[in-house]
């Protein structure tokens, strides 16, 4: 059966969004130590605003920008002194849209490699496809290059599959950032079971 064009998420022109007209630096959720946000034992913060609206989005109250709390120093120290646990092993940053909250996101991904180097590893959720954020702002290239994997693309719900790992839908993709960078095309993460 044919899809509606209402029923599908929107699909933005390059550098049409952009998070330095559109990011608050709100923080719908910062979770510590949880299981399901990627590899290992993660903290997952969630940033505030997205505009793809994904029908069957799984926050749909965080793509309000406004949503939550302002992003502030002493939350982002909290972050880092949680990541200091040798059991956690990285950051992963979802929402909202990361990408479009580029000022939050750059500013703790540096903080990370400053303290922990490439020892602790950066995931991050987006509705951009790869080869979208490829062709948009410089910020937006500047996250992807601080980051290690990628889970990219929109929620489809006519693609919707709950088994496989750590994604949605069918269409979307666990890309392994530095590897894709370096080779020029898409490498995807080599742990990938499903
Ligand atoms: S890209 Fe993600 S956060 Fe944004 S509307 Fe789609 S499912 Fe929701």
């Amino acid at each position: 059966m044919l899809q509606s064009k209402e029923r599908l998420p929107k699909n933005p022109r390059p550098k049409e969004w952009l998070a330095s007209e559109l990011s608050q630096q709100y923080i719908a959720d910062y979770k510590p130590f949880n299981f399901v946000d990627g590899e290992g034992v993660r903290c997952s913060l969630y940033v505030s605003g997205c505009k793809f609206a994904c029908p069957g989005c799984y926050n749909k109250a965080a793509q309000n920008f406004h949503y939550g709390v302002p992003y502030t120093q002493d939350l982002e120290d909290a972050i880092i002194k949680d990541l200091g646990e040798s059991y956690c092993q990285g950051l992963t940053l979802l929402g909202g849209e990361p990408f479009l909250n580029t000022q939050v996101c750059i500013k703790l991904v540096k903080r990370i490699r400053q303290e922990f180097g490439h020892s602790k590893d950066v995931w991050s959720w987006s509705g951009y496809r790869w080869d979208e954020l490829l062709r948009d702002s410089d910020d937006k290239l500047e996250l992807l290059s601080l980051i290690d994997v990628l889970v990219d693309d929109r929620f489809m719900l006519a693609k919707k599959d709950l088994t496989l790992q750590f994604r949605g839908s069918s269409n979307q993709r666990i890309i392994n950032v530095p590897a894709s960078l370096k080779a020029g095309r898409i490498v995807l993460w080599d742990r990938l079971l499903k």
